[in-house]
């Protein structure tokens, strides 16, 4: 095993395709983003009380309490080219080759950016890194049905342009998946691709309306082992699931990593994928969650590399892109 952890360490191919831009802010790109707006933070140990979960949590109200500070401090223009310029070349720095980053513009638009102008400014910051990568834009559960709708248009307009897809994230527990079906109907009707937070708070219903969207990837999907009738139509529909350990752990949905249902899924042939969710506010890496499930499901290396050409496959990245990071993979 411990040969195995070593190789993940030192792997420079990775792929991340769920990861909130509000929940990667780290201690350090917060500073920059206060220092840039003249804002005064506390001591480095508020600062981490303020955005990272305490090492017990598993509460879902401190959990989501999290994003308000990060979010905060990316209002306005230059602070979100900022922020997204800092969070890629960390990303280069951890080993990541390509990235799909995501977030909901509207919920940075509390001091008048528009939602096209928050967009702009996240794809200005990606090309100021060299990361490979591109921006999944999130509409929101429990949000008005026009500024999603904005959101679903504006993913068409920059299609292509930095933006590869849209998302439906928020408390999925209060706003059942099903009742957001007007955004995938949008969706398709403009061919925007789409992935949808689904089986994370709620249970394997969430993930079968997300199926009934139509939707490639789901992200976490781990209460459809609950029903397997539901497992198997993620097979048959070859749908890949974007799957977030210690992100489950902090919001108390399994309480450690070898209660998740990735052998069922791996036994089942599901299309699975690492990724980090929310890495500064689980305070884990890519690298790390890689390495807490080889260790608790001991996987091998080649289990590893099956994870990340899962996820170069299920990415929204563009045909040469896909062959050129899965070569590297491979080599
Ligand atoms: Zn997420």
């Amino acid at each position: 095993m411990n040969n195995v952890l070593n190789k993940i360490d030192s792997m420079n191919n990775l792929v991340e395709l769920h990861m909130h831009l509000d929940g990667a802010i780290s201690i350090n790109n917060a500073k920059k983003l206060a220092s840039l707006q003249g804002i005064n933070l506390p001591s480095d140990e508020e600062v981490i009380k303020l955005m990272q979960v305490s090492k017990d949590c598993h509460d879902l109200n401190e959990f989501l309490t999290k994003f308000d500070f990060p979010l905060s401090l990316m209002q306005t223009k230059e602070s979100i080219i900022l922020a997204v310029k800092n969070l890629s070349d960390e990303l280069v720095s951890q080993g990541i080759m390509y990235a799909e980053i995501r977030f909901a513009p509207q919920l940075h638009t509390n001091k008048g950016l528009t939602q096209e102008e928050v967009i702009n400014a996240a794809i200005e910051g990606m090309k100021l890194s060299n990361l490979k990568s591109n921006l999944i834009l999130c509409t929101m559960r429990g949000a008005a049905n026009d500024k999603n709708i904005e959101t679903v248009r504006l993913a068409k307009k920059y299609l292509g342009k930095g933006v590869v897809a849209i998302d439906l994230a928020g408390a999925e527990g209060l706003y059942k998946t099903s009742e957001h079906k007007y955004i995938f109907d949008l969706a398709k009707e403009l061919n925007v691709p789409y992935t949808i937070h689904a089986g994370e708070a709620d249970g394997p219903s969430s993930v079968d309306s997300a199926i009934s969207f139509g939707t490639k990837r789901i992200g976490h999907g781990v209460r459809s082992s609950e029903d397997i009738s539901i497992v198997n139509e993620i097979k048959n529909k070859d749908i890949t699931l974007e799957v977030c350990p210690t992100s489950n752990i902090c919001t108390s949905i399994y309480n450690k990593v070898g209660k998740m249902p990735i052998k069922l899924f791996m036994d089942n042939d599901i299309n699975i994928t690492i990724n980090t969710d929310d890495p500064s506010i689980c305070n884990t890496s890519l690298k790390e969650e890689l390495k807490k499930v080889a260790s608790a499901f001991n996987l091998s290396y080649q289990d590893i590399l099956k994870f990340e050409e899962n996820a170069v496959n299920a990415s929204f990245a563009d045909d040469e892109t896909k062959k050129e990071l899965l070569n590297k993979i491979r080599n």
